[in-house]
């Protein structure tokens, strides 16, 4: 037997007894007549102590020990003298008769600790040793809680879990396809699923009712904090489902992960629809643990000789609370300058003070009189003391920079509470985006969305104009500023589908050579359907407060794409390359 207990679970209650741990040496410390040494499992850290006096022979060999070698201990528990309170193990420690070391190990290239000093590529590489880690480990296992929760929540709810293939036709989600060349088919290719999508229809019309799956999803895209080229989503479809139902299942589902695996119940969440969610927050996933909510001002501020406003399709701004004497023309300078950064891109940024002596300070004073100003706090929520912040332009863009400095002012300020979650769904979601660069319509969330109902009259027979303001029975699920999940209810009719592939600007060849089948399959009685997929790394990630996904997955890739440990992609026999078509063999050889 290599352990009769782990190396987090002694405590007092057991002093006296007789046991044995393995473990890594976490670190060691020589006092002449005493050696402790830590070792350390996936359960915690327990002190052992080795005594010269008693066994010299034992305690030569303890010293011995360097970090990160497996040893195995027998001995007694104890009450330690000195107690360490912020480990669970921290009352006891072993006083050892029996050491094994039952393996060596090289000095590792970063501190195995909760700090650890081993820069990313470091840890990627390593990554074995990063997750001897505990914030490491305590991740993972979260991980595979969650995944166990949300099996059961949705087994509950009578869910079937069924494996929809990898090696597949490439799925329209709108980023790159990865792909496999086929060896038996020469010349033609798999892509890996961007997303389940193209199954999840054929599994409602094989009468499946309610699936789910918890997969890996591969988009070949540039690389983030909060982005890998593959990655998990709990993905599910619905029949016979409409908006509501959807959105209450799977917002029992997040309240059930919450309670389960956080202990926190969370009430009811919000809707709003997504226009409001620009008009407001400039965002269409608001970060909503904090106010800070848009007011347009463009009837307050047009027209009073400032051509900056007069020529500016939308003026909008809102309110900080309690800075105007606390924050200089300097922090102004600077924020203003940081709003000006080519990655934000605002042209400027006008501010208004209104100071506890009841003056206003502020960029626009030649333009407007402090009455008028003081008008627009009472109008957009402020008062004495406050300061409101204004940009202007084009809408969309001045939505988003006013966005990007709300969430900046969100965390300057501390208005974020650590283990604050704020939920909402964001619905009505515009069926198709116009993109000027292309000179065509995309689908905002896929293809095979639904326009809502009464949008239907206007999809089949609207012009070129009209298109742009169909909504769409689609939803996001967003958490603390993140979008966590988002789904649809789909399209199950042959002709509205088809119109939808003229609108994307499919030729009627493209879209049967692509999606011929599904089309195909929606005559034989589609019913009516939709479904969700959560981002489950990323779910990890925001219910820890983290915005990295990296430290959620066992093996993640880097910026570039590249796994760091098996040193991935790589380079592949020349063999291999003829094998599969993608090179021909030399005729000479
Ligand atoms: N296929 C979508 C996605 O991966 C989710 C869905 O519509 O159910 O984002």
């Amino acid at each position: 037997m290599y352990r009769s207990k782990n190396c987090g679970e002694l405590r007092l209650k057991d002093v006296g007894q007789k046991i044995t741990l393995s473990g890594w040496i976490q670190k060691s410390r020589d006092l002449g007549g005493l050696t402790f040494t830590d070792v350390r499992d996936r359960y915690g850290i327990t002190q052992l102590v080795f005594n010269m006096d008693e066994n010299p022979e034992l305690c030569e060999k303890a010293r011995r020990l360097g970090r990160e070698f497996v040893i195995q201990a027998s001995g007694t528990v104890r009450e330690r003298s000195s107690k360490n309170a912020s480990r669970s193990t921290g009352d006891i420690e072993i006083e050892v008769n029996e050491l094994t070391v039952l393996n060596e190990s090289k000095v590792p290239p970063f501190t195995i600790e909760d700090e650890t000093d081993g820069g990313d590529d470091l840890r990627m590489k390593y990554r074995y040793l990063d997750l001897r880690r505990t914030p490491l480990q305590q991740n993972i296992i979260f991980r595979s809680k969650l995944a166990l929760e949300t099996r059961k929540y949705l087994d509950s709810q009578d869910f079937v879990e069924v494996e929809t293939p990898f090696l597949i036709k490439s799925t329209p989600e709108g980023a790159r396809d990865f792909v496999v060349p086929s060896r038996l088919n020469q010349g033609q290719f798999y892509a890996l699923p961007q997303s389940p999508q193209t199954f999840k229809p054929t599994l409602m019309l094989g009468g499946l009712d309610k699936h789910f799956q918890i997969l890996k999803c591969f988009r070949d895209e540039d690389l983030r904090a909060d982005r890998q080229p593959e990655f998990t989503q709990i993905d599910c479809e619905m029949s016979f489902v409409h908006i509501e139902d959807i959105l209450n299942t799977f917002e029992g589902l997040a309240k059930h992960l919450f309670k389960t695996t956080l202990q926190i119940e969370l009430p009811d969440f919000p809707r709003m629809s997504y226009d409001e969610a620009l008009e407001k927050y400039g965002s269409d996933k608001p970060d909503l643990r904090f106010g800070m909510a848009f007011t347009e001002l463009n009837e307050q501020a047009k027209g009073k000789d400032f051509s900056v406003f007069d020529q500016a399709e939308i003026i909008v701004g809102f309110v900080a609370e309690g800075i105007a004497e606390t924050y200089s023309n300097k922090d102004m300078k600077d924020l203003t300058e940081w709003v000006q950064r080519p990655q934000i891109g605002a042209k400027g940024l006008v501010y208004i003070k209104w100071m506890d002596d009841d003056s206003i300070k502020s960029t626009i004073g030649k333009f407007y009189n402090d009455d008028t100003l003081k008008s627009w706090f009472a109008l957009m929520g402020g008062k004495k003391g406050d300061v409101i912040f204004i940009m202007s332009g084009e809408t969309d863009k001045t939505r988003k920079q006013l966005n990007e400095l709300r969430l900046e002012m969100g965390k300057k300020l501390n208005l974020i509470k650590p283990g604050y979650f704020k939920p909402l769904w964001v619905i009505d979601f515009p069926l198709l985006e116009w993109d000027e660069e292309s000179g065509r319509f995309h689908a905002m969330h896929h293809p095979f969305t639904s326009p809502k109902k009464e949008d239907i009259p206007r999809m089949l027979n609207g012009d070129h104009e009209t298109m742009k303001n169909l909504r769409a029975d689609a939803y996001d699920l967003v958490i603390n500023g993140s979008e966590i999940g988002g789904g649809s209810i789909r399209i199950h009719d042959r002709a509205l589908q088809s119109r939808n592939f003229d609108l994307l600007g499919f030729t009627k060849e493209e879209a049967e050579y692509q999606f011929g089948f599904l089309m195909g399959a929606f005559e034989y009685g589609a019913p009516p359907h939709g479904g969700i997929a959560f981002g489950f790394d990323r779910l990890c990630a925001v219910m820890n407060g983290q915005s990295s996904i990296r430290d959620f997955i066992a093996f993640p890739k880097n910026n570039q794409g590249r796994d760091m440990m098996i040193d991935a992609p790589s380079l592949i026999h020349e063999q291999q390359l003829i094998e599969s078509g993608i090179k021909l063999a030399d005729p000479k050889k």
